[in-house]
């Protein structure tokens, strides 16, 4: 599904993803762990081309990443991609929030998109909310939302990087609990969380990053309780 093959990136002299190859397969969630500038969410950013990459071969569903034009913005549809900050319109409401992007970008009839976004909105908890503005609605809901509005596109893999981060901690669940659903029913999944709690419940298995390499990669069980290398044992000592 997602796959990506000696990936190399540089930021000037700082070179931030160091030789990368990684396959998610279809229906698998991959949890993306490491500390502060190891190269997370740059790995993130590079599977949509948000951040182009040095070298290297990046494919979805076995379709070369397109560098630009019509080509790129049908790749970037078909992959959901969730931040710490929401990102929604500020001036539509949460329906147009959701119903946007099948219109703008898949053509699809509006009725039509009013549904699905009714669909979802109610899949998340949050359809009672639908003609509010986003900042009427709490960080938790607003964080649904956007996941809703990722969704919307019938997205082929979602991307996570660190949707709970900017949260209130009585709002993450509320966060976690739908992205565990969607792992549940087969989504395929690459989050960089620090929520541990996530990672062993929902995750098929744990990518531990370190100065911009895969340092490990194995199951959250074996990841959490034997970690293979001395930094991955730092890493869990300080926040287990
Ligand atoms: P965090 O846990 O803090 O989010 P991360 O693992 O997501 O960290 P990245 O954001 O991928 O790390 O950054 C990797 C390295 O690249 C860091 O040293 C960062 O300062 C640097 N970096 C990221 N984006 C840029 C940029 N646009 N220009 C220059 N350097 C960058
Ligand atoms: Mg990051």
């Amino acid at each position: 599904m997602v796959s990506m093959v000696d990936v190399q990136k540089h930021f000037g002299d700082l070179h931030v993803l160091k030789d990368i190859n990684l396959e998610v397969p279809a229906g698998q969630v991959v949890v993306v762990l490491g500390p502060s500038g190891s190269g997370k969410s740059t790995l993130c950013r590079s599977i949509n081309r948000l951040e182009p990459i040095d070298s290297g071969r990046i494919s979805i569903d076995g379709v070369p990443l397109p560098s630009e034009g019509k080509a790129l913005a049908q790749l970037r549809a078909d992959v959901g991609m969730v931040f710490q900050s929401f990102n929604l319109f500020a001036h539509k409401t949460i329906l147009q929030n959701v119903m946007l992007g099948p219109v703008k970008v898949r053509g699809m009839p509006a009725k039509k998109a009013e549904e699905l976004a009714l669909s979802l909105l109610e899949r998340v908890g949050i359809a009672s909310q639908k003609d509010k503005l986003p900042a009427q609605l709490s960080g938790g809901q607003q964080q649904r939302v956007a996941i809703a509005r990722a969704l919307a596109m019938r997205p082929k893999v979602m991307l996570f990087d660190e949707p709970t981060s900017a949260l209130d901690p009585e709002m993450v669940n509320e966060v976690l609990d739908v992205m565990t659903s969607l792992a549940k029913e087969g989504m395929t999944m690459l989050v960089v969380t620090h929520e541990m709690g996530f990672a062993r419940r929902a995750a098929d298995r744990v990518i531990f990053m370190a100065d911009g390499e895969i340092v490990e990669d194995e199951v959250p069980d074996t990841f959490f309780t034997t970690p293979s290398s001395a930094r991955a044992k730092d890493f869990l000592s300080k926040i287990l």
